[in-house]
């Protein structure tokens, strides 16, 4: 598995699929474990990720970090990604880029095979969950999908935004504690 993950790091770091491809410094392709239980899809690099590498490392990435940090051994060995692998010039979703990244996201999701995907604010959603209702009626319940368990959060960067959502993401941040240990009680 970490063969094939690794030549497929390699191959989406040199992809030319979409014009993202020419305005990139680089692709941005994932964080943690090779065995996660959890996965955190986000929609698509922001410029510190673009100039770093790696996916949540600006402000958004503090905000899912100390929540991952609050999870502590509920969430277990985790990973982080992004829907779209290169930043978009204005940070605005590109759903051209997030076709032509598809079956990257799928690829990936099939190596790493985990428990359970956290989709990361609308877009990341409503390219795992086309079916899902809007993410603020969506984010802090479980969801059964073809892809499997999902539990969507509200994007991290919207707890920047006001008082409301970050007490909306803090709250199903503890929510996905709950559902983590009820899952872990299910499994042994
Ligand atoms: N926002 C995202 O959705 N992904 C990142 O990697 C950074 C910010």
């Amino acid at each position: 598995m970490e063969r094939a993950f690794a030549r497929l790091t390699e191959e989406i770091r040199g992809c030319t699929l979409c014009p993202l491809s020419e305005s990139r410094t680089q692709a941005v392709v994932y964080r943690g474990s090779l065995a996660p239980r959890v996965v955190f899809v986000g929609e698509a690099p922001g410029a510190e990720e673009d100039r770093v590498g790696v996916p949540f490392v600006g402000s958004s990435g503090r905000i899912l970090d100390r929540a991952i940090v609050s999870l502590g051994p509920l969430l277990g060995e985790f990973g982080v990604l992004n829907i779209v692998k290169c930043r978009p010039p204005k940070n605005q979703f590109d759903s051209r880029a997030a076709r032509a990244c598809r079956p990257y996201l799928d690829r990936q999701l099939a190596l790493l095979r985990p428990w359970a995907i956290v989709p990361l604010g609308r877009h990341a959603l409503a390219a795992l969950d086309p079916l899902a209702p809007p993410i603020l009626t969506a984010a802090g319940r479980p969801r059964r999908t073809a892809l499997g368990s999902l539990f969507p959060l509200i994007h991290p960067a919207a707890a920047l935004r006001s008082r409301r959502l970050k007490e909306r993401w803090e709250r199903d941040v503890r929510a996905l504690g709950g559902w983590l240990a009820e899952l872990h009680l299910e499994s042994v």
